[in-house]
């Protein structure tokens, strides 16, 4: 793309389209305060960071960051990786092996997978959102472990392809009772619900039992990085073994002082209005893909057309009317489901929505 991310987007050498596939919810890639925060780092900090965190490359920004972070999410300790996919692969890589068992949805995304396989832990996947599947797997993971082994369950809170939701509330019931630890991914909720915009499981009130929170920087809160919120210890355990975080160059100080400065905005009065508005573009969006009975907080809306074929002409045809909505296909989602993953921003305005619904009606 030859513009910045937002409203819409230029091709290089082509003409400008309206963007319906961006997680940049509330438009924060670019606004005002982030660019300022980022400059002002610039300045104060430089560029790099010059060495992995535990040499000599954690810097003010990283811990401020980390701090502003916890305390968001009210939690005793927050990490910060340079991606949200180093995340998931650092955490589940020092959290479990092959004494240990995973378990995870089905729909879970590719970094949670990708950790599960390279930990070497036992793993068991349910079918999404199928609470009975998820129990009879952690019922057979508690007559399976080893004194000392863990079961860790692993879900996502609005779910990345599909936007819909997890019954946090009662898969933290199932936690609890068969003493497994739970790690949810907030990849697609922090910013945009919850008070303050912490997320899907803060608006639950289940936050305080969610194990392992993790999510990224890169989507609602427009920068780039991963973080994970957890206990002291947990975040110590990390520290010491999750091996994206020790053997990467700590992120940027910029990125690291512009999402502290996104925190901020998001748990701000402005951040409220934020949410108002991206709520009620979300609301026309769902309304006219026929999804209107989605409910929940997600900015995803897909429209699942089956086919890839299928799915890319008519990603093509919204092209030729200006309307950027690339077609997923499998193996991002199962086969037989592609679909166009529609989502919406803050940005988009009446003729926006206009331009979709004239280009779904002549299809
Ligand atoms: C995007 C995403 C990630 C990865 O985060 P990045 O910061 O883009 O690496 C992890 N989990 C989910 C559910 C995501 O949607």
């Amino acid at each position: 793309m030859a513009s910045p991310q937002g409203r819409s987007l230029t091709p290089q050498g082509g003409r400008p389209m309206v963007n319906f596939a961006s997680n940049d919810y509330l438009g924060l890639a670019t606004h005002p305060t982030l660019k300022c925060a980022a400059s002002d780092a610039a300045d104060r900090w430089g560029t790099g960071s010059g060495a992995s965190r535990l040499v000599c490359g954690t810097l003010l920004p990283h811990v401020t960051l980390e701090s502003r972070l916890a305390e968001f999410k009210q939690a005793e300790a927050a990490l910060t990786f340079s991606s949200g996919y180093a995340c998931a692969v650092g955490t589940l890589g020092a959290l479990a092996g092959k004494d240990d068992i995973l378990i995870l949805d089905k729909l879970c995304h590719a970094s949670l997978v990708d950790g599960a396989r390279l930990c070497g832990a036992t793993l068991r996947v349910f079918p999404h959102n199928h609470l009975d599947k998820l129990e009879s797997h952690l019922k057979w993971a508690q007559s399976k472990i080893q004194a000392n082994g863990r079961i860790i369950v692993a879900v996502e809170s609005i779910y990345s392809m599909d936007g819909d939701t997890a019954p946090l509330e009662a898969i933290v019931t199932l936690k609890e009772q068969y003493k497994a630890l739970l790690l949810v991914d907030e990849a697609h909720s922090i910013g945009i619900c919850g008070p303050g915009g912490r997320g899907l499981a803060a608006a639950l009130g289940v936050a305080s039992s969610i194990d392992f929170q993790m999510g990224t920087l890169s989507k609602a809160l427009g920068g780039s990085g991963g973080y994970l919120c957890a206990s002291r210890k947990w975040i110590d355990l990390l520290i010491n073994r999750a091996r994206s975080f020790i053997y990467s160059t700590a992120p940027s100080p910029i990125s690291a002082a512009v999402a502290t400065a996104a925190i901020d905005l998001v748990d701000s009065e402005e951040g409220d209005t934020l949410r108002s508005q991206l709520q009620s573009n979300i609301t026309r969006l769902r309304a006219l893909t026929g999804n209107s009975e989605l409910t929940g907080p997600s900015a995803i809306v897909p429209l699942i057309v089956g086919e890839s074929d299928a799915a890319l002409s008519l990603s093509d045809a919204l092209a030729k009317r200006g309307i950027l909505a690339p077609a997923i296909r499998y193996p991002t989602v199962p086969k037989g489901s592609a679909r166009i993953r529609f989502t919406t921003t803050t940005a988009h305005t009446d003729e926006d929505f206009v331009l979709l619904q004239d280009a779904l009606t002549c299809r």
